[in-house]
């Protein structure tokens, strides 16, 4: 079954579910997911650096510790000298790319928004700039990516409306979300989606559910990590994901988008102290360490008990290289964009 998921890069929805719920072909599938990310990445891992620019956020989704309604959440916004400041320590640090990240602040214009990009293209062109900044019009979309912006991530969450009503409130919309996913696509961006892991009500049907999503969308980027509790949101009652789960998704992913940019994230990170080496080894290809100021790093709380909060962005640089070397891959410097299959196909 693995060795046809490679060659095919698909399976029927029965069979997939069997690879996620059961834990019997982890061990062939992660070995496989390796082979895969290796003949089209190498050894290489691709950091991104995380700004984290503004914890204030418009929207109210149940599982967010950012959210609107979370009234014991400390605000913050970085404002642009802070910003660039951020971006230069990073290029110092040997990013190459930057992931500018906030809550829905419609604080930040578009003119905002632009004068941040342009600003860090302009500094530093040699650098990809992402933005992670949640639903905008496709104009505003538009501006940005005139601005110099490469590459947007924004979530799909979950591609099933029912269950995308059970976290969001009724002034969210599923068609609005994979609008500015097919709007972005469209536009020219690098594209990023994806999904929790173990979310609040979230079947097997709707993981493949979102598998299936992402087969049409062909993003370039992938970005999942386990759902954690945070205490104050209305799902404070649910348990936080799997990490075992997640990998194998990542795993799964790999074998099915041989040439997605698929990150060990720091929520995988958070939920096992060897989350996102084991994510490496399962076929994750991008580590995203925060680079925005300690001041205000422990305001942005997505969930509870996020790691990294109280290093220093040079700290952070010195101990992932360690642990992706120890996971036996090296951290390369470079935009790391991600390759289609005239790098070479995939041998599987
Ligand atoms: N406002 C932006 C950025 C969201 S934060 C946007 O709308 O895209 C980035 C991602 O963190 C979200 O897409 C969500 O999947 C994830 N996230 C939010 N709360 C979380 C939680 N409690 N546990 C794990 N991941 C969470």
């Amino acid at each position: 079954m693995i060795k046809r998921l490679a060659r095919n890069r698909n399976l029927s929805d029965g069979e997939l579910k069997t690879l996620i719920e059961t834990g019997d072909y982890d061990a062939e599938m992660f070995k496989a997911a390796d082979s895969v990310r290796r003949s089209v990445y190498g050894a290489d891992v691709y950091i991104r650096g995380l700004i984290e620019f503004t914890n204030y956020c418009k929207n109210d989704c149940y599982y967010c510790g950012i959210r609107h309604g979370n009234t014991n959440a400390k605000r913050y916004r970085l404002d642009l000298g802070q910003i660039f400041s951020c971006a230069e320590q990073g290029y110092e640090l040997g990013f190459r790319t930057f992931v500018l990240q906030g809550g829905e602040d419609p604080y930040y214009t578009d003119d905002m928004i632009c004068e941040i990009v342009s600003g860090i293209k302009r500094r530093h062109g040699d650098c990809a700039v992402t933005l992670s900044i949640g639903e905008r019009s496709e104009k505003s979309f538009r501006a940005y990516w005139a601005s110099g912006a490469d590459r947007y991530l924004l979530r799909h969450e979950t591609s099933d409306g029912a269950h995308y009503r059970m976290l969001h409130p009724d002034s969210m919309s599923l068609e609005n979300r994979k609008a500015c996913l097919w709007n972005l696509k469209k536009i020219g961006y690098q594209v990023g989606s994806g999904f929790m892991v173990d979310s609040p009500y979230q079947t097997t049907e709707n993981i493949i559910a979102d598998l299936r999503f992402l087969q049409e969308l062909q993003p370039s980027m992938i970005g999942i990590g386990p759902y954690i509790t945070h205490a104050d949101t209305p799902f404070r009652n649910f348990p936080s994901g799997s990490a075992e789960k997640c990998i194998r998704l990542v795993a799964i992913l790999r074998l099915m988008f041989p040439y997605a940019l698929i990150p060990a994230t720091t929520a995988l990170g958070t939920i096992a102290p060897d989350g996102r080496e084991r994510g490496l080894s399962a076929g994750a290809n991008v580590v995203m360490p925060n680079l925005s100021p300690t001041s205000v790093r422990k305001y942005y709380l997505l969930y509870d008990n996020k790691i990294c909060t109280g290093d220093e962005a040079a700290e952070c640089r010195n101990c992932l290289d360690v642990r992706v070397r120890l996971a036996g891959y090296k951290v390369v410097i470079g935009r790391g964009d991600a390759k289609t299959y005239e790098h070479g196909d995939v041998a599987v």
